[in-house]
């Protein structure tokens, strides 16, 4: 059956693969992406760059990766009719439950296959970097099952906010090396990373969490992702026998949403909304909507939309989801921002905090604080979507890491 073939093929094969040629062989997306890196990168991106197609060619690692998704990740992930959010707010809202997948979040998805590509490359280890510590807990799973060494760069101020997921980690196998440069925390992270990857590239790959980053990570990590998207296609056809009006997602560097977005981009009836962190308001260091203040700027290997001073130096970023505090985002939105394909907007923390309590009062699920501003977004008066629409939303992962921040916000200790 085609449809199943589609559920276990990550590449923009089948249906898809046709009609999506971004980025080009640059990686460009437009003016965005591109491959901004210091000479010692050029050839190792380039090397992964070659195995990566190979890989996304062969149909015995397809099918490897098919496997494991589905035996080892729990996918299909379910799409759920939310009954009692839908009738509260006069639409049919479906949730495409990326918090069942193992470890709880979408970001298995991605690490699975990385860590397969690695193996493939005959890379025995695999470094990753971490804020809340999220993607390293998803890449140490991953690197377990694999059977990979794994380092993970976590800023100090981040292990020591994140213990648990430290513990997580450790417990895994994997060693987390704290980074007490800079602000000790996600970007300096990521520079340390880097640097590990440069002198050690014969035997490591770099397993990046998002759709950033230069070519071709964050074309990789999409279609990595992009499974989310053709189950939901699937999905809502079985269901309602159409496709929806709108589809709805929180967008940090962006791999949840465009994971969704993808397979329906050439759809012009479906309408899609990326939701990013509106903060405490919309003044400099106080919120990470890229899209709202941001201007295009080169940070860590690609061009994007980056929240910057007027000289140019990165901006501090707030919320209270750490998986959406980031000062830029995938290339590929800034192309679709520009380009109106996919609109975008904002919710603050308090909207999201709304949206947290809505879905676990009225359906008994919990959702992450990053996929509590995709739901924020559907309670507000100034909401884009017409009553009586048909929508699915993105929620990318499950809300237990954030019961302390939610009590936090309370004012509860
Ligand atoms: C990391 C994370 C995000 C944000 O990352 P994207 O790349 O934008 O998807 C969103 N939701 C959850 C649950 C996360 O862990």
């Amino acid at each position: 059956m085609s449809g199943e073939k589609r559920l276990t093929d990550p590449a923009p094969g089948g249906r898809t693969s046709a009609r999506h040629a971004l980025p080009d062989r640059g990686g460009w997306f437009g003016v965005y992406g591109g491959r901004y890196v210091a000479e010692t990168l050029v050839t190792p991106l380039a090397e992964l760059e070659r195995a990566y197609a190979e890989a996304r060619a062969d149909v015995g690692f397809q099918e490897e990766l098919g496997t494991l998704l589905e035996n080892f990740v729990g996918r299909p992930t379910p799409l759920y009719f939310a009954a009692r959010l839908s009738q509260q707010l006069g639409s049919r809202i479906y949730l495409k439950r990326e918090d069942l997948a193992h470890t709880g979040a979408h970001k298995i998805n991605n690490t699975v296959g990385q860590c397969l590509l690695a193996r493939r490359m005959g890379k025995p280890r695999v470094i990753a970097e971490t804020g809340a510590g999220q993607h390293g807990v998803a890449t140490a799973t991953a690197a377990a099952l694999l059977g990979l060494e794994c380092d993970v760069y976590m800023g100090r101020v981040d292990t020591e906010r994140q213990a648990l997921n430290v513990h997580r980690m450790e417990l895994l196998g994997a060693r987390v090396v704290p980074v007490d440069s800079g602000s000790r925390t996600l970007k300096d992270a990521i520079s340390a990373a880097m640097r590990d990857w440069v002198s050690h590239v014969d035997s490591t790959h770099y397993v990046l969490g998002s759709v950033l980053g230069a070519h071709p990570y964050p074309m990789m990590v999409r279609d990595f992702q992009s499974i989310i998207g053709r189950e939901t296609r699937t999905q809502i056809l079985a269901a309602e026998g159409r496709l929806p009006n709108w589809l709805v997602a929180c967008v940090g560097g962006g791999s949840n949403s465009i994971g969704l977005f993808f397979e329906f981009l050439d759809e012009p009836s479906v309408r899609m909304l990326g939701i990013e962190a509106g903060g405490e308001a919309i003044e400099p260091g106080r919120h990470a909507a890229r899209f709202a203040a941001g201007r295009s700027g080169v940070l860590q290997g690609t061009k994007s939309y980056l929240l910057q001073d007027d000289a140019g130096n990165v901006l501090e970023t707030h919320s209270i989801s750490a998986g959406l505090d980031y000062c830029s985002v995938g290339p590929e939105h800034a192309y679709y921002h520009d380009n109106g394909r996919i609109q975008y907007d904002s919710i603050d923390d308090d909207e999201a905090l709304a949206g947290f309590d809505a879905l676990t009062r009225l359906e008994g699920i919990m959702p992450a604080l990053e996929s509590a501003h995709a739901l924020g977004y559907l309670l507000l008066d100034r909401s884009r979507i017409e009553p009586g629409s048909l929508l699915v939303v993105n929620l990318s992962g499950r809300g237990d890491k954030d019961v302390q921040s939610v009590l936090r916000a309370r004012g509860k200790p």
